[in-house]
């Protein structure tokens, strides 16, 4: 079922390729911390990166964006991504330090809303 889905997204950005992403069917989001720490969403043509930032002093928990865990401040990273086109338009979001456990518990639909907010001006 889920296959079918992907492969519908794939036929309307092949038949559309100007299609609005908030339009297509879901696809298969992926999400991962690179090498130098950057963390990536990815759904296909879709492709966010997001810089990690210096941790801040504040002790105070904070809640996941991508898993809505209340996590420690010590386990919570701050990260930064530019929005659309324009180099220095930036959003922020505070994700688990830990991206592989978070994406055990992210739910696709939330990861594309984040996705979405560097993609959509
Ligand atoms: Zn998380």
């Amino acid at each position: 079922m889920r296959q079918k889905i992907f492969e519908e997204r794939e036929l309307i950005l092949e038949l559309f390729p100007g299609t609005s992403p908030e339009l297509l069917p879901p696809g298969e989001v992926l999400y991962y911390r690179d090498g130098e720490g950057r963390v990536h969403i990815q759904e296909n043509p879709l492709h966010l990166v997001l810089e990690p930032l210096e941790r801040a002093s504040s002790t105070t928990p904070i809640i996941c964006e991508a898993c809505h865990r209340h996590v420690s401040r010590t386990a919570a990273q701050f990260f930064r991504f530019a929005v659309g086109e324009n180099p220095r338009h930036f959003r922020y979001a505070a994700l688990c330090r830990d991206t592989e456990s978070c994406s055990g518990a992210a739910r696709p639909e939330r990861l594309r809303e984040i996705l979405l907010r560097g993609i959509l001006p």
